[in-house]
């Protein structure tokens, strides 16, 4: 066995159909009574909801949060919180609010309490994100964990199932770079392999049945751990690919994850065997890239980057700023191969076995 280093993430996690209704207690538990509500403008139920349950102890709501958290939304909720005297933060959305969430706490401490409710994954990772004229800048820092996650199955229904379906991509692909992450661990590849079992299975129920509440705590219990193992270990060139991908070309996340993922995989495949065959293991196929976009079709998500906005001319470009500064990655990133994983994600085409 390699050596390894192992930390767990100091995070406190409710989870369970119903488990909103723990939100007083678990706010109180953080020694906190002024809350500020954090959500994307959408009027949603869950947002409702929260503010509901909470009660006076809400002291606010910003409901500004959008993705990739622009510096003047995070200055302007990180002014309100301070304005209003709140204690701690509720996020009450996916990535893009819990990142609101993490970008007040960074310059505040102020706690968060999040409730996901997308396959993100965000809520258990110390990583955050700001942009500020077209840059996105990301790190990590222990102060934007979030002290108490809520996972409530309940409060995913309403997400449309091809989000439902993207997502949960979002978050196979944390677990699958974790299982070739430079810096993985045993105990995250046994999150990472369980991750891409619980999500691969649930995902057609979920799609063909958004309201099935078993399959939706199962996908949310597969996003966990995918949230724990992008909070644990590296990422490679799929994530690298995605963020260029998102920050340059403004693809949205999660479809673009799902499009480029099996062919990140194709592109790792003969160098990570291992991690290779615990997915296939994790999706029942043979073939880790080749099942995975067997399952996308299944799912009828979108496989094809030229259909969610990507031009052919930014390929090369994209390839040059992905290859310039690559992350660690079982093979070498080299320009010419990265240039033709990404010709392929453009065409959507099944990747050779
Ligand atoms: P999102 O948070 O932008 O949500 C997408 C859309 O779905 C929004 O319009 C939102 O209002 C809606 N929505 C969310 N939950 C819903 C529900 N249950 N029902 C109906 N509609 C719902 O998307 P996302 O994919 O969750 O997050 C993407 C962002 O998160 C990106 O900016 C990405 O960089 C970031 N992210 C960060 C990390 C991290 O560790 N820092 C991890 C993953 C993603």
């Amino acid at each position: 066995m390699n050596p390894f280093v192992y930390a767990g993430l100091p995070c406190r996690v409710v989870f369970g159909v119903g488990s909103l209704m723990q939100l007083p207690s678990e706010v109180e538990r953080l020694g906190a009574g002024r809350v500020l509500i954090l959500s994307t403008p959408e009027k949603s139920l869950n947002l409702q909801r929260v503010t509901e349950i909470l009660g006076d102890r809400v002291a606010g709501v910003y409901d500004k949060a959008v993705m990739h958290v622009p510096l003047a939304i995070a200055e302007e909720a990180r002014h309100l919180a301070q304005e209003l005297g709140a204690d701690c933060c509720v996020t009450v959305g996916g990535g893009s609010t819990t990142g609101l969430g993490k970008a007040i706490a960074l310059t505040s401490d102020l706690p968060i309490l999040a409730v996901p409710t997308t396959y993100a994954g965000s809520e258990m990772t110390p990583i955050y994100g700001l942009t500020d004229a077209g840059m996105k800048k990301t790190g990590r820092d222990a102060r934007v964990l979030p002290k108490t996650v809520i996972y409530d199955p309940a409060l995913t229904l309403t997400l449309p199932p091809a989000l439902s379906a993207a997502s949960g991509m979002n978050a196979i692909a944390h677990c699958a770079e974790a299982l070739y992450a430079h810096d993985g661990n045993p105990i995250i590849s046994m999150m990472a392999e369980e991750g891409i079992r619980a999500l691969a299975s649930a995902l057609p129920t979920v799609v063909e049945d958004p309201a099935n509440m078993e399959a939706r705590s199962e996908a949310l219990y597969g996003a966990w751990l995918a949230g724990i193992t992008l909070g644990s270990a590296g990422v490679a060139l799929h994530h690298k690919l995605c963020h260029v991908l998102g920050g340059t070309f403004n693809l949205p996340h999660a479809e673009t994850h799902s499009i480029v993922l099996p062919h990140a995989m194709r592109y790792n495949r003969d160098a990570a065997p291992l991690a290779m065959a615990r997915i296939a293991r994790a999706l029942g196929t043979e073939d880790a890239p080749t099942g995975l976009y067997d399952l996308e079709v299944k799912l009828g998500l979108t496989l094809a980057l030229k259909d969610i906005g990507m031009t052919e001319e930014g390929l090369e470009r994209a390839a040059r700023i992905a290859t310039d500064a690559p992350y660690p990655n079982p093979r070498a990133v080299e320009y010419d191969d990265t240039l033709a994983l990404l010709r392929d994600a453009y065409e959507g085409q099944r990747p050779p076995k």
